[in-house]
């Protein structure tokens, strides 16, 4: 199977680029300028596909964390920008090895057939990433909030003119707050309180899986499930993520993994990693 590529406008500034795995990434298109946000997995051919969209016009490439499914393209490009806090779970996460590993959970058929040259190797040169630094693309200006919690280096782009947060696993339907890489809970709970402030930036929040998109209100509803995890009064639905028992804030249908609530937000957590 080849890695087929596919983009989706999501405002007339902002696509969706797809290659069939589990993971989405953006482009940010401004009149002077364009973003790249996250890589996927590295298949290779990425950049050509981006060049070909951009048709000469220059870019940055931006990594909003250090997991294998955002990362692991980096090394295709001339430069790309990560936090420092970051770094050594980006080593960790994007060896071949490990990517095929995540990759036969989510999407086997992908690489049923592919051969590991079709991977771009890894990355260990990033340009840093601080709080709120900001991309001026000419008319779109994209700012970068420091959000620790699911790792310690996690930024979310807010694309300032077009009023979209692009919250990748910073905060969605089933936050992973499970392994050495994330904060406790309750202090993702100060994160994205702090985080909040600033929540007047924007209307529509997208993801990087699933249906990619959420309510607003997917930030206070995350908050809150800090708060009821941390008294003890929450679901703690039992799971399992990568062979690991862990604990769901609400409960869900174990096959389509939505909130038997209705509700849209929720966290995975253990046990050890509430304080
Ligand atoms: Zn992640």
């Amino acid at each position: 199977m080849t890695i087929a590529y596919a983009s989706t406008p999501i405002t007339d500034r902002i696509m969706r680029l797809s290659d069939g795995s589990d993971v989405c990434t953006y482009l940010v298109v401004g009149d002077k300028r364009a973003l790249l946000v996250d890589t996927g997995y590295g298949f290779r051919g990425l950049r050509s596909y981006v060049e070909s969209l951009l048709q000469g016009k220059p870019y940055d490439v931006v990594i909003t964390h250090g997991h294998v499914d955002h990362a692991a393209g980096a090394a295709e490009f001339d430069t790309a920008y990560m936090h420092p806090a970051d770094l050594e779970l980006n080593v960790r996460h994007t060896t071949i090895e490990f990517r095929r590993a995540m990759l036969s959970t989510t999407s086997a058929e992908l690489i049923a057939d592919i051969s590991d040259d079709a991977f771009v190797p890894t990355r260990s040169d990033f340009l840093p990433l601080e709080d709120r630094q900001t991309f001026n693309l000419g008319d779109l200006t994209v700012c970068l909030f420091h959000v620790p919690g699911h790792t310690q280096g996690m930024m979310v782009p807010v694309v300032l003119e077009e009023r979209v947060a692009l919250f990748g696993d910073a905060c969605g339907v089933g936050t992973l707050i499970v392994f050495e890489e994330a904060s406790t809970v309750t202090e993702y709970r100060e994160s994205l309180l702090a985080f909040k402030q600033h929540e007047g930036l924007w209307d529509r929040v997208l993801r990087q899986h699933g249906t990619c998109e959420s309510p607003k209100s997917i930030l206070s509803t995350n908050i809150e499930l800090c708060s009821l995890i941390m008294a003890c009064e929450d679901d703690a639905f039992p799971a399992e993520f990568a062979g690991m028992k862990t604990l769901m804030a609400k409960a869900v249908d174990p096959v389509s993994r939505a909130r038997i609530d209705g509700g849209e937000g929720n966290i995975m957590y253990i046990e050890e990693k509430i304080r």
